[in-house]
């Protein structure tokens, strides 16, 4: 099975398109969270994901923030203000949705799916290789896929002697899954890791093969919608740099 796993789309309408474009045929998708916070377009987002074939989607912390699970006093004052714009124009229809996601750990096949990461799935960051530590003994299957720090990048433990190595994985080289790693797909509406282009990656279970790979798309749209919605400006500059 080709499988495209996404996530922190963010509200960014411009990016989800070019990377469902860009993905191309794919027999399942699976979203590890937050639809929703920063970007201009949480309505279009939320339906062009609704509508996806044989989707699983995690519910984020920013999405559980807008339907009430979490205080918006939690986050930061840019974050805050996004999120509470989004709770004002987000149709019920599109509430109720969300309100039916998980944030709970998913188990499918070899794959453990979690939002920030199998230990804390809404909060916990996996950046550094103590993170990832901490977290290699949370799941049981031979990876694990996370989102939430919205960098693209692999975390392998080598079984004899528990050592983790971090990877800034490469854009277009696949990886031969082996036990035990984590992989985050990166952002793709807010990119933190210097490429503002989109990520994504494509898992393919039966070749075992993880490919990171990264969409461009018209990022000068997003920012436009941004400013017009009067959202802060910092939101529009961090997508044109990737930070
Ligand atoms: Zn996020």
């Amino acid at each position: 099975m080709r499988i495209l796993v996404m996530s922190d789309i963010h509200a960014n309408y411009t990016a989800l398109e070019a990377v469902l474009k860009d993905a191309g045929a794919v027999d399942e998708t699976w979203c590890l969270g937050d639809l929703v916070g920063y970007g201009p377009d949480p309505n279009e987002v939320v339906e062009k994901v609704r509508e996806i074939p044989n989707l699983t989607c995690l519910l984020g912390n920013h999405d559980a923030a807008v339907i009430g699970r979490m205080p918006l006093e939690t986050f930061n004052g840019d974050a805050r203000r996004a999120l509470i714009h989004h709770e004002k124009i987000l149709t019920a229809d599109n509430m109720d949705y969300m309100r039916s996601l998980s944030s709970d750990v998913k188990v499918i096949g070899e794959a453990t799916l979690a939002h920030g990461s199998p230990r804390d799935p809404l909060w916990e960051y996996v950046l550094t290789a103590l993170s990832a530590q901490l977290n290699f003994g949370q799941f049981t299957t031979p990876w694990c896929l996370v989102g939430h720090s919205h960098v693209q990048l692999m975390f392998a433990m080598n079984e004899k002697n528990e050592r983790i190595t971090v990877d800034q994985t490469k854009v277009d080289r696949p990886i031969h899954l082996r036990p035990r790693l984590i992989l985050n797909p990166g952002s793709v509406g807010q990119p933190r890791d210097r490429d503002p282009r989109a990520a994504y990656a494509i898992y393919d279970t039966e070749e075992k093969t993880w490919t990171p790979r990264r969409a461009f798309y018209n990022i000068a749209e997003t920012q436009k919608r941004i400013r017009e919605a009067g959202l802060p400006e910092k939101l529009a500059l961090r997508i044109g740099e990737g930070w």
